[in-house]
């Protein structure tokens, strides 16, 4: 008899363990409170980072520490009160972004990114959704030359060690493919590996409906909690009660909370982020997603509207949304790119799912027997979805993996 499974939360990463757990012939139950792709995996830049081989790390020199404090930055801001919630593993993640920690993160995290192409290559075909991806890559650009050479250094170095591919761009270069784009740019990198999507959420509903037509079935539903018996796992709902021989937790965000009656107490925090679609104004058009990099926002020409996201902030998951890095954010893009008015009622507010050493936690559970965990894949979670998706259903089938997983086990913590 096939196993029968829970994957608990439909965000990008949910999503795809389902489809590859049900692809491997197993019963799978795909539980959301919502529809799938309604949370993170809704809201953010929709770009599958090929080029992500180094992950964000903390600021560590003075002089931008400094900048930090006074709390106006538009790429970081933080709420002391979430600080002080998070101290331990925001310290943690600030000791892993010194040199001596994360170059041993970086070809970690990097057999990890050079798995999203393939992985979401397998899924889009599946879910006939090739119509929402487009393969051009995207545009950092640049507002000083130190920082345009700095960076070009560190593409090189990709280039080298992980065929990270990309064209370093002069003003002219950038103009003939962003004519409107503002006069304080003086360069770019083109990234070109990287693919974008013109709809997160579609993307991730339209690899749902692929897992359902394998056969596996999705629930809309509360989880209120789980609990081992002795022949499986019993997830209530606030509806039901669920059996199954496995339990996946990829709750994002959320992961953390309901993994705490187990005894697991997983140093997870949040980077949360903001954003607006606006209407193009006049004839303007954006041509490629851009990521004003010195600055820290990115916009994104999506199916509804050019959509502004920000950067990131350090505040609790459930405390109300600042409105003001947005704001910060959008008064300097309107210098970068001619947007119209705003087109969303409400700004959106997601969190980006962190761990201290920046990796995502996909394994077995150390100490219960049939429990699985997908969580942590902070800024890069919509990209590796699938490659999570892939290597874990992999290792609950005791297959060989494509990649070496000791660096992202849950006893790691
Ligand atoms: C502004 C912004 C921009 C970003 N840009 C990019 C980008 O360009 N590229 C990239 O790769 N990543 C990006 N990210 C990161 C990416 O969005 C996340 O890493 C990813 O979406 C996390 O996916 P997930 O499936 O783990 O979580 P989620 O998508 O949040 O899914 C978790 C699910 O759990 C469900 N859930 C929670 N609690 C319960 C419960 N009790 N019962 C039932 N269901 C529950 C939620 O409803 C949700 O659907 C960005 C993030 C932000 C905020």
């Amino acid at each position: 008899m096939a196993r029968r499974t829970l994957v608990l939360g439909a965000g990008m990463v949910g999503v795809s363990i389902a489809w590859h757990l049900a692809q491997r012939g197993r019963e799978v139950v795909l539980v959301d409170r919502r529809e799938p792709g309604r949370e993170t995996s809704f809201g953010n830049a929709g770009i599958i980072q090929r080029e992500a081989v180094r992950p964000y790390a903390f600021p560590r020199d003075l002089k931008t520490l400094l900048g930090v404090l006074p709390n106006h930055r538009v790429d970081i801001r933080y709420r002391p009160f979430g600080m002080l919630h998070a101290a331990t593993p925001l310290l943690r993640y600030w000791l892993n972004s010194a040199p001596k920690n994360y170059r041993h993160i970086v070809p970690e995290y990097a057999s990890l990114i050079r798995c999203c192409l393939e992985t979401h290559d397998q899924m889009i075909q599946a879910a006939g959704a090739g119509d929402l991806v487009r393969k051009d890559g995207f545009l950092e650009l640049f507002r000083s030359q130190g920082y345009f050479d700095k960076r070009v250094k560190e593409a090189e170095e990709g280039r080298e060690r992980f065929e990270v591919r990309f064209k370093a761009l002069d003003r002219e270069a950038v103009a003939a493919l962003e004519p409107d784009i503002g006069e304080d740019v003086i360069g770019a990198i083109h990234w070109l590996d990287p693919w974008t999507v013109a709809d997160p959420g579609d993307l991730v509903a339209a690899y749902a409906r692929a897992f359902e037509a394998e056969g596996g079935q999705c629930l809309q539903d509360d989880v209120t909690g789980m609990t081992q018996t002795d022949d499986g796992w019993q997830v209530t709902t606030t509806t039901q009660t669920l059996e199954a021989d496995d339990v996946v937790v990829a709750l994002g965000p959320w992961a953390g909370r309901w993994l705490k009656p187990l005894g697991y107490h997983f140093p997870t925090f949040v980077k949360r982020g903001y954003h607006m679609h606006y209407a193009g104004e006049g004839d303007a058009r954006l041509n490629h997603w851009v990521m004003d990099s010195e600055v820290g926002y990115l916009l994104a020409p999506m199916n509804a509207g050019v959509r502004l996201t920000t950067g990131a902030e350090l505040d609790d998951l459930d405390a109300p949304p600042h409105l003001d890095q947005l704001a910060s954010a959008e008064k300097v893009a309107r210098t970068l790119f001619p947007l119209g008015e705003r087109r969303d009622a409400e700004t959106w507010k997601g969190a980006r799912p962190c761990l201290p050493d920046m990796k995502p936690i996909i394994g077995p559970a150390p100490r219960h027997k049939g429990l699985w965990l997908a969580f942590g894949h902070g800024h890069q979670g919509f990209t590796l979805g699938p490659a999570t998706g892939k290597l874990l259903a992999g290792m609950m089938e005791n297959e060989q993996t494509a990649i070496d997983m000791a660096p992202f086990r849950a006893d790691r913590f």
